[in-house]
């Protein structure tokens, strides 16, 4: 009889070698023994999707799309076989598919595909068997047979949705660290691991920069409420929760702090005060799929401003040629682009009914004689941009000044 069944994923760094894969491979088989069923999803051994895309741009800066996913899948396909084998090794049943074969189906958005449905059947079939069903994260396929990519750290959405439409016990999301921390633990020693985590902070922390969960993939849980573990691959410790609820008796004001260097700051100079010309600028740039975010503009006292905006440092080179021609359009001068500069964030759900909290992080940052270019704010969140050497001093001020390590 079976216990119920367990999704658990394995990222790139869990599975960088043959003894890492072998660690796996036991690591899986030790719930085999407890008696549940399991649908493993791994991602590609290590670095290898850098790698892969470093090989695409050599061959052609500008690669299209259906093939880079048609090369990027490959790294999935290889973690998958060379599980199945460590296991088969080690005396049990196991079987891998790729995202295709378990008809994981998905759009045409090549290199960020969402997920449309999946197809369960032949996964169940396998467990039935009393196999081990392992499936290649970060890939799906459309209804025209093209292979697609989930975007970067998109094993994390393969293992949430499987979860999901296999009604999972839980998801179990193993990783380099052991948990979710106060911060990045490779940024900051003192960061405090979590015991548990909202949906809401998680899929804040995620937007802003922590890469530790992707965050499309908590949008799925929180949507569905699958519970999520996040814990290490090579310690027997307890994770984090993630979850509708954090059980904490106190409330917690700021649960964390986020370090992001994927934005560009572009800046349109001398444009004209006058209705209607934020307007055109930002439509012309939806218009070209281009998602901005922060946006700032400066007081006007001769009737000309400067506009400033941070867009994703990937989007620049299709962004600049936009704004270029729209300051021209109406009139506005110089355009200039700063890719020097980071984003650090505060997340936590109890900021709502507290004042102070901005102030508090600002007054952190110019202790450091660190300058803020840029603020937004959101519910649950308050972000700075700041030049990029700043970086790691801001993140590890902001986190002492809250109190949030250990
Ligand atoms: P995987 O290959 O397992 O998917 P990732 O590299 O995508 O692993 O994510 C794990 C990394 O996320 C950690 O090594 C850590 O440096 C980073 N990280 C960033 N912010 C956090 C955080 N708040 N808590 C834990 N890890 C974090
Ligand atoms: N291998 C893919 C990436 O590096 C997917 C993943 O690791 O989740 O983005
Ligand atoms: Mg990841």
């Amino acid at each position: 009889m079976s216990k119920g069944l367990i999704v658990q994923k394995f990222g790139g760094s869990s599975v960088a070698d043959v003894k890492r894969i072998q660690n796996v491979a036991q690591r899986v088989i030790s719930y085999r023994k407890k008696g549940y069923d399991l649908v493993v999803v791994v991602s590609a051994l290590g670095d290898t999707t850098d790698e892969l895309i470093s090989l695409a741009n050599k061959i052609n800066p500008h690669p299209s799309e259906r093939e880079m996913d048609m090369l990027l899948s490959t790294g999935e396909q290889i973690s998958v076989a060379l599980l199945a084998m460590a296991i088969h090794k080690l005396g049990y049943k196991a079987i891998s598919f790729t995202g295709a074969q378990v008809g994981i189906i998905t759009d045409t958005s090549h290199t960020r595909a969402r997920i449309i449905k999946i197809n369960t059947d032949k996964i169940k079939e396998e467990l039935k068997k009393g196999k081990i069903v392992i499936v290649a994260g970060f890939q799906g396929i459309t209804l025209n047979q093209d292979i697609t990519t989930l975007g970067r750290g998109g094993s994390d959405l393969t293992a949430v949705a499987l979860a999901k439409e296999l009604d999972a016990q839980i998801c179990q999301i193993y990783t380099d660290v052991e948990g979710i921390y106060t911060t990045d633990p490779r940024i900051e020693p003192k960061a405090r691991k979590l015991k548990s985590i909202t949906y809401d902070e998680m899929l804040e922390m995620a937007s802003l920069g922590a890469q530790v969960m992707q965050a499309r993939s908590i949008e799925v849980a929180k949507k569905f409420d699958v519970n999520i573990e996040v814990r290490s691959s090579f310690s027997q410790k307890r994770g984090t929760m993630i979850t509708k609820e954090a059980k904490i008796m106190e409330e917690v004001v700021v649960r964390g702090v986020t370090l992001s260097k994927n934005e560009a700051k572009i800046t349109i100079c001398d444009v004209p005060d006058r209705p209607g010309i934020a307007a055109k600028i930002f439509k012309e740039l939806s218009g070209g799929g281009i998602n901005v975010d922060m946006i700032v503009q400066n007081v006007s006292h001769t009737r000309k401003t400067d506009i400033s905006f941070t867009v994703n440092k990937n989007d620049v080179d299709k962004t600049m040629p936009i704004v270029r021609q729209t300051s021209k359009m109406i009139g506005a001068g110089e355009v200039l682009e700063d890719s020097d500069i980071a984003r650090v964030s505060i997340v936590g759900v109890g900021m709502k009914s507290h004042p102070g909290v901005a102030a508090k992080m600002f007054e952190a940052l110019a202790k450091e004689k660190i300058n803020i270019e840029m603020i937004s704010t959101s519910d649950i969140s308050i972000s700075c941009i700041i030049k990029k050497k700043f970086a790691e001093t801001a993140v590890r001020a902001i986190h002492e000044k809250f109190g949030l390590g250990k």
